[in-house]
């Protein structure tokens, strides 16, 4: 058990704690991780969950204006909601512009609501880390619902949906064409495909891109983990809020037979698992990084590579052999 003075203010759902301790988490230091590590294996003990929700779309498409109406529909329902960005192809400085809290407003000032930015330029690996963590730390602080943000790029969504209990996509009125621009894969991992911006002149193009993608969702494989009529595809409208009381009691169905099934705890059990083995993945090839003898070994090998001198194959064979005697 850990005295870590976060602890406690933490437990109480202190917000100042809360951010210092994702600050915490953050870190690269050799003592700061093990203090958040120890802190996050203390705040295991509270046994506190929160509903998870990944939530993807390209920019423009609505993210901010939906996290912030939806983040204020639960609220107001009297919840504690936090909102984390995932944005590793930011580059910006000063944070992302994902999570900008200029662009939530009415949320970040909500005492309800907890909002924070992606750590600008951090590598996937390290962002996943980080948020992964930062996850934890809400759901000790006594959150009920984790948004996680992220653009639709690259292997983001992936990352996202490995730490979510839910994830969503998040799309806007398209004409029937524009479905292939839909990567099939996301698909796959998409529990909800919200179809924003249904109203005003938008509100038809919107009911068709539904149509379209309910379509499509029923031709692919049904998943063990979906009961019937999942995954959906609904129209919502984050400047009007309609929709979103419809999207919030299919995501609480969804989750409840989720959780009466199993397929919620063996999700996250299998979650954790494949965490825990990256982190030791990670921190192995770490720790090999550190020795310079193995760096100095590994780069004459990858330059004998380069030159063609040795096959990739018996140059690795070589590296794991040298380590092994290390
Ligand atoms: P993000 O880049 O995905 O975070 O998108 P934003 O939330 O910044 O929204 C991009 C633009 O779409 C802004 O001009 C919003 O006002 C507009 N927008 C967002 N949601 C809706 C909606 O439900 N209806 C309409 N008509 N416009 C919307």
């Amino acid at each position: 058990m850990t005295d870590d003075p976060l602890l406690a203010p933490l437990l109480a759902g202190d917000r100042r704690a809360l951010s210092r301790a994702i600050t915490l988490v953050e870190s690269t230091r050799a003592d700061h991780r093990a203090r958040a590590a120890a802190l996050l294996d203390a705040l295991r003990s509270a046994g506190r969950e929160a509903l998870r929700i990944g939530l993807s779309g390209t920019p423009g498409v609505g993210k901010s204006t939906f996290i912030e109406a939806f983040g204020l529909k639960l609220t107001g329902e009297g919840k504690r909601v936090a909102v984390l960005a995932v944005d590793p192809s930011s580059t910006r400085t000063g944070g992302s512009i994902l999570g900008d809290k200029t662009r939530m407003e009415r949320l970040s000032r909500d005492p309800r609501a907890f909002i924070r930015p992606s750590p600008s330029a951090a590598h996937l690996g390290g962002v996943a880390r980080r948020t992964r963590e930062a996850v934890s730390l809400c759901e000790a602080s006594g959150v009920d619902v984790v948004l996680i943000e992220t653009v639709g790029v690259g292997q983001s969504e992936t990352m996202v949906a490995g730490m979510c209990d839910l994830f969503t996509l998040l799309l806007a009125p398209a004409g029937g064409d524009e479905l292939q621009g839909v990567k099939r894969g996301i698909m796959e991992i998409a529990d909800l495909i919200l179809v924003n911006k249904a109203d005003g002149e938008l509100k038809s193009a919107a009911t068709r891109t539904v149509a379209d993608y309910a379509g499509a969702l029923r031709l692919l494989r049904k998943r063990p983990q979906d009961p019937q009529g999942f995954p959906k595809a609904l129209p919502v409208s984050a400047v009007t809020g309609e929709g979103l009381d419809r999207a919030w009691e299919e995501m609480q169905t969804l989750t409840a037979w989720r959780r009466e099934s199993g397929h919620w705890e063996a999700n996250r059990a299998a979650q954790a698992s494949h965490w825990f083995a990256e982190q030791v993945r990670e921190g192995l090839l770490a720790r090999l990084e550190r020795d310079p003898q193995v760096r100095a070994r590994m780069t004459e090998l990858a330059e004998a590579v380069a030159a063609g001198e040795r096959a990739p194959e018996a140059a690795a064979a070589e590296m794991l052999e040298t380590m092994k005697a290390g």
